[in-house]
């Protein structure tokens, strides 16, 4: 089945969804905190795992549920688990591996928020090192015998720079450790990081997988094949029983649920019904998006765009070969200074002034003085946020229409 059509039919055709006591065509949102059974027994194998079914919806829930297949689906893994939210299902993702003493080695262009977390993790004694620019040997380098996790971006936010997954998990596997690829920014329309080899993908569902931006929610996914070495992640030691299911059954029989990282049924539902038009949006913001690039690249050289669709951009190559012909919803304008960034967002008629991306409606925002405020300069300038840029998340509107609202932005900006 192709992209689009699996989107629709995927689950259903599978056979992962089971049967459904209603004929809707839509899922059922079940709306309830608890599952009563008749047989004390029942109850009893649910809770050992020893009988499909749910209980309580901290732990599992059917909406939810079904929001978890069509994750697994669409990212091509074995088994989803879905949180309140990325960052959620970001600190899962990593704990549910983890503990005291390990370290991580991450790509240094992340998403503000994911920063902010791996400080936080520092006083559990997880310790991140990061490299810069993405380069292989700079993994390698910060590889130690205590490293048990390899991170990166797809695509990094708002860097835009593009990791070469298949490289970086060959070298992750050399060194025994899983790598885990946040592909929130890219999405499974351009790419799926397990089919490049990554063992677990995280989305932030609140962004283009909702796509009108009505609920916060974040997935873990897994591949399924990752080895995991009892004495490296003692952790997963029991749960090695559960063969492809170990890192998922682990995560939600501990991790998962006394942190109470669970998704409301009613936001799963909004997903599943977001989702079903992800590949149809996709293809028309990033045609939006290398169009708004290319148009400013061409007509306002005083400004630099940065976009992973122009021949210009470092990452080109990678995401050239790497993406299915389109290069993602967000590029990035540097507009000489502060004051001529704060202008143009302030001229643009039509994209939101928001902090989030993956909307229908296009989006605007200077990282610098929002998102990673609370970043060191350093870190700032790993992230590749300087204080003149502007973030765009583009959005389906007519691309006419957005062309002639950032031409007379920039008309303002240069007139001020
Ligand atoms: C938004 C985002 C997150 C965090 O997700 P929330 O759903 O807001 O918690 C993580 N990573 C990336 C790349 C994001 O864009």
């Amino acid at each position: 089945m192709r992209f689009n059509t699996s989107l629709l039919h995927g689950n259903r055709i599978s056979g992962n969804q089971g049967e459904r006591t209603i004929d809707a065509t839509l899922p059922p949102i079940v709306q309830s905190s608890a599952f009563a059974k008749d047989s004390a027994a029942d109850m009893e194998k649910i809770f050992h795992n020893q009988k499909p079914g749910h209980s309580y919806t901290r732990i599992s829930n059917p909406t939810v549920a079904e929001f978890e297949q069509r994750m697994t689906v669409l990212e091509g893994g074995r088994a989803s688990i879905a949180c309140s939210s990325g960052m959620a299902a970001l600190f899962n993702g990593l704990m549910g591996m983890l503990q005291s003493g390990d370290e991580i080695v991450s790509s240094a262009s992340l998403y503000g928020g994911t920063i902010d977390l791996f400080r936080d993790l520092e006083a559990f004694g997880i310790t991140t090192r990061y490299v810069e620019n993405n380069h292989l040997d700079d993994f390698r380098e910060k590889t130690n015998e205590h490293t048990r996790c390899y991170f990166a971006e797809t695509i990094g936010n708002p860097r835009l720079d593009v990791t070469d997954i298949r490289k970086l998990a060959e070298l992750a596997h050399e060194n025994k450790v899983p790598l885990l690829v946040d592909n929130t920014v890219a999405t499974a329309y351009l790419v799926r990081p397990l089919e490049l080899g990554a063992d677990i993908v995280i989305n932030s569902t609140s962004k283009y997988v909702n796509g009108n931006s009505n609920s916060i929610s974040g997935v873990i996914t897994d591949g399924g094949r990752f080895p995991w070495d009892a004495k490296r992640y003692p952790g997963l030691k029991d749960y090695r029983k559960y063969g492809p299911f170990a890192y998922t059954a682990k995560l939600r029989n501990t991790l998962f649920r006394n942190t109470g990282a669970c998704l409301a049924p009613q936001n799963a539902f909004y997903n599943i019904i977001g989702m079903e038009t992800l590949g149809l949006r996709m293809e028309r913001i990033c045609d939006n998006a290398e169009h708004l690039a290319r148009h400013l690249e061409k007509t306002c050289d005083f400004l630099t765009v940065n976009y992973p669709g122009l021949g210009r951009s470092p990452w080109h190559a990678v995401a050239k070969d790497q993406f299915s012909s389109r290069y993602g919803g967000i590029l990035t304008i540097r507009a000489g200074t502060k004051e001529n960034a704060f202008r143009m967002i302030e001229a643009l008629q039509l994209p939101l002034q928001v902090s989030n991306i993956g909307d229908t409606k296009s989006l605007v925002i200077h990282p610098a003085s929002t998102l990673n405020a609370h970043s060191t300069p350093k870190e700032k300038e790993e992230a590749g946020v300087f204080d003149d840029l502007v973030r765009v998340s583009v959005g389906i509107e007519d691309i006419h229409d957005l062309i002639d609202d950032f031409d007379q932005a920039v008309r303002q900006m240069m007139k001020s």
